[in-house]
């Protein structure tokens, strides 16, 4: 019998579904690709067919120029060669998707960048019991375990109550981190106006267009110090500290990242208020959903694999690093 998963081949330039002739999340352009979501290290530019939901399409187009796209719904699936091709949600970023592939009575899911909390911009992951679960682990070590994301929100508005001469600057990844931050403040009761940097308002209007509500925003350019004192302004983590900032009436630096769990990295951005809110699985949600899948086998595709390899023997999953190149979560 031929090994589990053999119609897979791993690439450095990414995952290739042999029997689709597909590539998932290619680094390259290909001539086919299924993209799980809009970051630019899994959605790049230039391939000759995109499978992808609505949502990350419209996102390729912001950042990557048209698309020769085709949406595929959540839960709608699509027969790609002789593959079945399914997007469920990952619960990661607006659109986000895990791919579940069926050929041969062999199911395989693509995981994509996940996480297992609640995220007002995007449906919950939904578990798909699999044979082979090809998952990320960018946060796969025992000492990345998110806290609550409403405490941590509660912390930065403490801070902006607590020092209303100041506004309070957030750094965030522009897709996806920043609309969470606007919809957790929302969520927590903050209905003022929240500033933003003109790197991000596309992808607000975006967000908005497919229904989620941000509230009301202004721009963060022409707003004088004045009428920025006492709220919070969102921005991409590095116009933290250029000269962008200046315009910012004293801004008590914050930054939204699961990385902000190493203090040597808040320190690194002369952060001082790090707020550990991340859109990827922290270590008890990766091997949580390892558990409930009950996957034969774990390939792990980038971040930290080692502890999250051996969690796995340890547990009698059989379980391998897939070498891809070109993905990087630093800013998540
Ligand atoms: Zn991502
Ligand atoms: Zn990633």
């Amino acid at each position: 019998m031929a090994r589990l998963g053999s119609w897979i081949e791993s690439h450095p330039e990414g995952i290739y579904v042999r029997p689709a002739d597909a590539w998932i999340d290619p680094s390259q352009p290909k001539p086919r690709a299924l993209v799980t979501h809009g970051h630019s290290d899994h959605a790049r530019g230039g391939h000759g067919a995109v499978l992808a939901t609505a949502e990350t399409l419209a996102i390729m187009e912001v950042r990557c120029g048209p698309q020769s796209g085709q949406p595929l719904a959540y839960d709608e699936s699509m027969r790609v060669g002789e593959v079945d091709v399914r997007f469920v949600p990952a619960g990661h970023v607006l659109g986000s998707a895990q791919i579940v592939l069926e050929h041969k009575n062999e199911r395989v899911v693509v995981s994509g960048d996940y996480k297992r909390r609640p995220d007002p911009t995007c449906p919950c992951f939904v578990p798909v019991p699999c044979d082979i679960f090809i998952t990320e682990a960018t946060f796969g070590l025992p000492v990345f375990r998110h806290p609550d994301t409403g405490s941590e929100i509660d912390r930065l508005l403490h801070r902006l109550h607590s020092d209303p001469s100041r506004c309070v600057l957030v750094g965030a990844y522009a897709l996806g981190k920043a609309q969470r931050i606007i919809t957790e403040l929302r969520a927590r009761g903050h209905h003022d106006p929240i500033y933003f940097h003109g790197a991000i308002e596309r992808l607000n209007q975006l967000y908005e267009s497919f229904g989620v509500e941000l509230g009301e925003l202004r721009p963060a350019t022409g707003a004088t110090k004045a009428e920025m004192v006492g709220h919070v302004v969102i921005a991409p983590p590095g116009a933290l500290n250029d000269r962008w900032s200046r315009r910012l009436p004293d801004p008590v630096t914050a930054m939204a990242s699961g990385w902000m769990r190493i203090r040597q990295r808040a320190r690194q951005r002369n952060v001082e208020l790090p707020l550990i809110i991340s859109d990827h699985a922290d270590w008890d949600e990766l091997t949580m959903t390892i558990r409930e899948l009950e996957p034969t086998e774990v390939w792990i595709t980038h971040g930290r694999e080692e502890a999250l390899k051996h969690w796995c023997m340890t547990h009698q999953i059989k379980a391998c690093e897939l070498n891809l190149v070109g993905y990087e979560d630093e800013d998540d």
